[in-house]
């Protein structure tokens, strides 16, 4: 186990495996930019990611987590997670994506060992849906790709919605209502300022503490305890139903002090924070034949410096009009 400046262990790995994305939302990707995507032959291949995660099982890493862009772009990702399902010491493999492609992907990802999957969804009008992320949607594609998941057996399937002031926060109580009828958990997060793209202010973010206060009128909530350090959502369990329900709130309770996590880019690159300005270059160490103990060590020596608390000093950095040159969401992965 190894632990950074502020007495921080690695326990977490998110890995984009892509930057490419078949929707444009608005909070993430928005619509009207010339992209440059990564070329192909930058991205790690499957085999580099597989290696690099055995590299950092011996440093206390145990759960991994797929994302993008919108990762069931990659070709034949099954083929990845059966790699890293594989691996010994990986306790939890789990994935996010928009849901778009997940109806047909559901069962060979089962197949190939995903156990659990977490799908964005932000609203249940087509509209406003559309409006979010771009494309012209419908709500019913993106469920119907849930039911499937629950259908092939994951377990849990959870639901994100990004919650934005004027937008979609008049639907957290109806978007509660129809996931607990399904039996899917929902994390309701916060509007978070990543990249530099997405026209973020503080007026539009919807708190979580006044989305708890909306549920509460609805449901009887009782608070569950961390299951771990370093997770982020505060959890809530309906009283009358086993199902819980979370809130992310990066914005208004930053939870830097347990933060657990380590991300690596399509390009591999290694990210020490979300709102990180610049990654460190671990494919040409991959590239250039080092073994797991090497990659371990380099990863290492960057984990044992680190000391990105971005949203605790979110404010003070507002306040003080600091700009700051942050790395894309669709890059990063959330
Ligand atoms: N494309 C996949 C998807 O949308 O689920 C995976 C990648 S996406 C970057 C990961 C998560 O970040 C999604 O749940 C998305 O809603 C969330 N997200 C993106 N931009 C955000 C923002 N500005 N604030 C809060 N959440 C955001
Ligand atoms: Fe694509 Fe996900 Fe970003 Fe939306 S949030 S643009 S689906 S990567
Ligand atoms: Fe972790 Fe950075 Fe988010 Fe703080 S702002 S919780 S350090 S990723």
């Amino acid at each position: 186990m190894i632990r950074d400046q502020l007495g921080r262990e690695l326990y977490d790995l998110r890995i984009s495996i892509t930057d490419r994305c078949n929707f444009r939302c608005f909070f993430c990707m928005p619509d009207g930019h010339e992209y440059q995507f990564f070329p192909r032959e930058e991205l790690l291949t499957f085999e580099e990611i597989e290696r690099f995660v055995k590299a950092l099982v011996p440093l206390g890493v145990r759960k991994v987590r797929l994302t993008g862009g919108e990762p069931l772009l990659r070709k034949n990702i099954e083929k990845l997670v059966e790699l890293l399902s594989n691996i010994e010491g990986v306790e939890d493999i789990s994935l996010t994506t928009n849901g778009f492609l997940l109806q047909k992907r559901a069962k060979s990802l089962k197949e190939a060992g995903l156990k659990r999957i977490t799908v964005s969804l932000h609203s249940l009008r087509d509209d406003v849906l559309s409006e979010l992320v771009g494309r012209e949607v419908k709500v019913w594609d993106i469920i119907r790709g849930i039911e499937r998941a629950l259908e092939v057996g994951m377990n849990p399937v959870k639901v994100n919605v990004c919650v934005i002031r004027g937008v979609n926060s008049d639907e957290v109580v109806d978007i509660a209502k129809f996931f607990k009828s399904l039996g899917v958990v929902v994390r309701f997060i916060e509007f978070m300022d990543v990249g530099n793209l997405n026209q973020w202010s503080l007026e539009k973010v919807f708190p979580a503490k006044d989305m708890l206060e909306l549920l509460s009128r609805h449901f009887e909530l009782e608070p569950i305890e961390k299951s771990y350090r370093g997770e982020v959502a505060e959890r809530y369990k309906y009283r009358d139903d086993r199902l819980e329900v979370g809130f992310i709130s990066s914005i208004t309770q930053p939870f830097c002090g347990d933060c657990t996590r380590l991300r690596l880019t399509a390009d591999g690159k290694l990210l020490m924070c979300l709102f990180a300005s610049e990654g460190y270059d671990v494919r040409a160490l991959i590239r250039s034949g080092a073994d797991e103990r090497a990659i371990g060590d380099f990863v290492k020596s960057l984990w044992l410096k680190r000391k990105d608390r971005y949203s605790e000093e979110r404010l003070q950095l507002l306040r003080m009009g600091i700009p700051l040159r942050k790395v894309e969401m669709f890059k990063v992965g959330g």
